[in-house]
C-alpha cells in the first residue's frame, strides 16, 4: 500500500515525537530498553501505554532507543506525520519518497541527510517488530 509511513536516520537523537502527536492510530513506537518492549503512546509523554510489541532482538539492537519506528502493518497511510510541518528534521517519508540517493528521486529539503540512501529503513521497519 502506497503512503506507508517511514521514519529515517534523521530521527536519530532528535525523537521528539511530533509525529506520535498526530498519528491517529498510535501506530509509532518508541523502544523501552527496561523492559524490552516496543510500545506507543495516546500523545506523546503521556505515559498512558497505547499499544505494544516485542521488539526483533537483532534489529532493534541497531538503533535502539535513539529512533522511533512506524508499524507498518497498522500505518493506515492518513499521510499526517509526513506533512512537511511536522518532522522539524525531515525524517520521516511515505514509503514511495523514501530517499535512495539517486538524482532523479526528491528528497525533503529539510532532511539534513539528503542524498544518502534511506531505502535501509523500509525494511528496517518491518524487521524490528517480532510480533
Ligand atoms: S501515515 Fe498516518 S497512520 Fe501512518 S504513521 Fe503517519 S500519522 Fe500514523
Ligand atoms: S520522525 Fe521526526 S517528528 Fe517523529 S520523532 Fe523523529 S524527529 Fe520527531
Amino acid at each position: 500500500m502506497a503512503g506507508i509511513a517511514i521514519i529515517t536516520e534523521a530521527c536519530i537523537d532528535v525523537k521528539d515525537r511530533a509525529c506520535v502527536d498526530v498519528c491517529p492510530v498510535q501506530c509509532i513506537y518508541e523502544f523501552d530498553p527496561q523492559k524490552n518492549i516496543l510500545f506507543s503512546e495516546e500523545q506523546a509523554g503521556s505515559g498512558e501505554i497505547e499499544n505494544s510489541h516485542t521488539p526483533s532482538p537483532e534489529a532493534v539492537a541497531i538503533f535502539g532507543d535513539s529512533i522511533l519506528y512506524v508499524n507498518i502493518d497498522e500505518c493506515t497511510s492518513c499521510t499526517a506525520c509526513y506533512q512537511p510541518d511536522v518532522c522539524p528534521v525531515g525524517a520521516i517519508y511515505a514509503d514511495e519518497h523514501v530517499p535512495d540517493g539517486s538524482s532523479l528521486k526528491a528528497y525533503n529539503r529539510e532532511d539534513p541527510n539528503k542524498g544518502h540512501d534511506h531505502t535501509f529503513f523500509i525494511q528496517h521497519s518491518r524487521d524490528v517488530f517480532a510480533d
